[in-house]
């Protein structure tokens, strides 16, 4: 405890003991990349059996040979829907998903304002619109807040599922359905996590995952997409392949595509680890459970909204302020206790970048802001002021897949004694 927090806490008259004035831990609680955690004999196989094969292009072995084939396969399993397709990024995941969606120039794509640069780039690189909406105290899209950005330009919604975090998807394709708009499950930042039981990525019509090292699991980089839809299936494989439809002949009509295809070292990295998902998942859900239960009774606490506890990764375990100047002193004593606790983390509160607010684009002729309706939206602070103010309230303890009982039990003692020396101060 810093000497301020002392002071405050005794001025408070919180009961304070020599041990008080140690911090709970030396060694301070780090957490590193989940995914290389559990690197081990299964992923170094992999990569020698296609060092040793010379066929690292993933249509060289026959597709009942092919890890990235392999990888598909058990990942539209994993994720309960018909097919997969791998790719080399979540930035190509959502490319491919507006493709198969045919979201172009005319278009608009609602977003929440808090989350990676990709969902607003591959928006943009579409040539569509893309329209910031609210979060809510869950760190995800506020479902509340969404209907008042469609118009009749509105093709698609992306709910993003952030920290671990699923968007409340039941609302989110009530509002879809009601107004014949398409969802794009963002899972990102949750792959393993659920939502009332289903995985995510398989609720809304198309679902993308990224596969890089800061991710569940890992290549180093990676991507997927999955959906039930063949015709939105079709059209996401030719467009991650120029064009060309490799393994089946194709129904639907020429369009040009890029490449975005995985190779073999990835897929069977990516293979390995995928059989290793659900280890991770219950890993880091129990120690998230066990941070969450040591101080939920704490007076006066607010816990980040969760739609389905069940459901979520536990990245993080965040707690609500009253003023990011408390947020902040929490911030700062919890350093002190060698629990670091942190703002959320992983997105950027979009509108507000500057290039963005001044909609930037590879040309000045780009299509999204031509158009009238491009020309007149505005972003910027005034598209999003609640996004700001929720998230300069919260900081969470990250959590672990390898955290010890040991680290959890000073997560919670850490959080026990400084957050009552901020509330109460
Ligand atoms: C990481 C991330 C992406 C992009 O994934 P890359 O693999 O880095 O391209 C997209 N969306 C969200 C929410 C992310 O966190």
């Amino acid at each position: 405890m810093h000497r301020r927090e002392f002071l405050a806490a005794a001025a408070a008259g919180i009961a304070l003991t020599e041990a008080d004035a140690e911090p709970v831990r030396t060694e301070p609680l780090a957490n590193p990349n989940w995914g290389p955690l559990y690197y081990d004999d299964k992923e170094q196989t992999q990569l020698e059996e296609v060092l040793a094969s010379r066929r690292p292009f993933r249509f060289s072995p026959p597709p009942d040979q092919s890890k990235v084939a392999i990888f598909e396969n058990e990942w539209a399993s994993r994720m309960q829907t018909r097919w997969a397709l791998a790719v080399t990024s979540g930035t190509a995941a959502l490319h491919c998903s507006l493709a198969a969606l045919e979201i172009g120039p005319g278009d608009e794509v609602i977003l929440p304002a808090w989350t990676w640069y990709s969902n607003y780039s591959t928006i943009i690189q579409a040539g569509a619109l893309p329209v910031f909406a609210e979060i809510d105290d869950s760190f995800n899209i506020d479902p509340s807040g969404i209907e008042r950005h469609i118009t009749p330009q509105t093709r698609a919604i992306m709910a993003v599922h952030l920290q671990g975090n699923p968007a409340d998807l039941d609302p989110i394709l009530a509002i879809a359905r009601k107004h014949n708009l398409k969802v794009i499950e963002d899972c990102s930042q949750s792959v393993g996590a659920s939502y009332k039981g289903k995985p995510l990525g398989c609720i809304g019509d198309i679902g993308a995952y990224s596969l890089q090292q800061t991710k569940t699991i890992t290549a180093g980089e990676g991507g997927a997409v999955v959906t039930s839809d063949p015709a939105l299936f079709e059209r996401a494989v030719r467009f991650h392949d120029v064009t060309v439809r490799r393994d089946f002949p194709a129904k639907l009509a020429y369009m040009p595509g890029l490449n975005y295809r995985m190779n073999e070292f990835s897929g069977g990295v990516l293979l390995a680890q995928l059989r290793k998902l659900d280890t991770i998942v219950a890993a880091v859900r129990r120690n998230a459970r066990r941070v969450y239960d040591g101080v939920r009774d704490l007076p006066g606490i607010r816990l980040r909204r969760l739609p389905d506890p069940e459901g979520e990764l536990g990245t993080g375990v965040f707690l609500g302020f009253a003023t990011k100047e408390q947020r902040d002193r929490f911030i700062g004593a919890m350093k002190a206790e060698g629990v670091p606790a942190s703002p959320p983390a992983g997105s950027i509160i979009l509108p507000i970048v500057p290039q963005i607010e001044n909609k930037v684009t590879v040309t000045p002729r780009w299509p999204s802001f031509a158009g009238e309706r491009g020309r007149s939206i505005r972003y910027g602070r005034e598209c999003c002021p609640r996004t700001i103010d929720i998230l300069s309230r919260y900081a969470g303890v990250m959590i672990g897949p390898k955290y010890t009982r040991r680290d959890t039990d000073d997560a919670v003692a850490a959080v026990r004694k400084v957050y009552p020396t901020i509330v109460n101060a």
